[in-house]
């Protein structure tokens, strides 16, 4: 069993140096457990800030032990009602090959209903961040105009595309590279896109939304969050939902200097946590399954495959390296 572990926290991009892949024992489980053989392992932009000891809404990952994150699997050894070795599972003992976990922490999930990497993806967390960020923070409703951030992400390829199938008048996205963007437009059925390293996001945005924008769904930060602000129509609203352009650094970044934009549009910023709308997974999960099966909204997924190649797998996310959702196959 060969597990991650955290040995130093990351000063700005994350070194090799501050991880180490090493050989665990498999612990037996005990009166409520399940012992899972992973499957997938999900790498998740949100595991940067869980290797810094600032105060956060979760606890850090502790020195010398095993990372933790999303993971789905067959279960071999069952200690726990309703859940029986062959079961295949979701749960939070990601980082590892082997995981011994609670069953109450552990959901069952159904090989045969989508494949089981979606369940880390697209009918998993971030696809709910998705449906739930743009829903309910943004109060999404039919005719807004729509600018995505990070659209050729795992969370962003959603959000464009759930606008797009709930009636938005227009659906923006921006990604780093000209292939995400072709993407965005060709596949993913994106009224416009831009590269956001060609030129100023704010000058881009402009062409691409010249009636402005309802919702801005921020994965990014940065000059993107200036840009929406500067492009908010009337009762405009910010979902925040990431920003990942900040994640690496190392001093407290200046905000948008167009906040008093907001006093005259009467718009509104407001951040959300995934974690607090589960309530509305039977229904996301119901949603969004259809459109899937009915091939109106697309995903991609980039699979990077063998516990060696963890880490570089995170690593790739911070970069860019994934369209749509970076899973380790193992
Ligand atoms: P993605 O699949 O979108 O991967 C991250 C992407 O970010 C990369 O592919 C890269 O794409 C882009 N990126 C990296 N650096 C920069 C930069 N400096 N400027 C602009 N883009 C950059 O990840 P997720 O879909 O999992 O997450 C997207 C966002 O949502 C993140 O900010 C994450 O923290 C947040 N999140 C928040 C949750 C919540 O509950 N609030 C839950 C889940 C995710 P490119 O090539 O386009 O640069």
């Amino acid at each position: 069993n060969r597990e991650w572990h955290l040995l130093s926290r990351p000063v700005g991009v994350p070194k090799p140096e501050d991880f180490a892949l090493v050989e665990a024992e498999t612990r037996e489980p005990g009166a409520g457990e399940v012992l899972v053989r992973n499957a997938y392992l999900s790498v998740d932009p949100y595991m940067r800030g869980r290797m810094s000891d600032a105060k956060s809404y979760v606890a850090p990952f502790e020195l010398g032990k095993v990372m933790q994150g999303g993971a789905v699997g067959e279960v071999l050894k069952s200690n726990a009602e309703g859940i029986a070795p062959g079961d295949h599972v979701l749960h939070f003992g990601g980082w590892r090959e082997y995981a011994t976990v609670d069953a109450k922490q552990a959901v069952k999930v159904d090989p045969a209903a989508a494949p089981l990497s979606a369940y880390l993806g697209v009918l998993g967390m971030t696809g709910l961040t998705a449906y739930a960020g743009l829903l309910r923070t943004a109060s999404f409703k039919e005719g807004d105009s729509v600018f995505v951030s990070g659209a050729a992400g795992a969370v962003g390829s959603q959000v464009g595309q759930i606008a797009r199938l709930k009636g938005a008048s227009r659906v923006i996205g921006s990604a780093g590279s000209d292939e995400k963007v072709a993407l965005l437009v060709d596949e993913y059925g994106f009224d416009a896109a831009f590269n956001y390293r060609k030129e100023p996001v704010s000058r881009q945005l402009r062409a691409a939304a010249p009636d402005g924008v309802d919702v801005y769904f921020d994965n990014v930060g940065g000059d993107h969050l200036e840009a929406a602000i500067g492009s908010l129509n009337q009762g405009g609203r910010i979902a925040v939902c990431g920003m990942i352009s900040v994640y690496n650094n190392t001093e407290a970044t200046p905000g948008p200097r167009n906040l008093a934009r907001l006093i005259q549009t009467r718009g509104r910023i407001e951040g959300f946590l995934v974690g607090d709308h589960y309530d509305l997974q039977p229904q996301f999960v119901a949603e969004v399954g259809a459109w899937i099966r009915s091939g109106e909204l697309k995903y991609r997924e980039t699979v990077v495959e063998g516990i060696e190649n963890n880490l570089e797998a995170f690593l790739g996310v911070l970069r860019g390296d994934n369209t749509g959702k970076m899973i380790v196959k193992l």
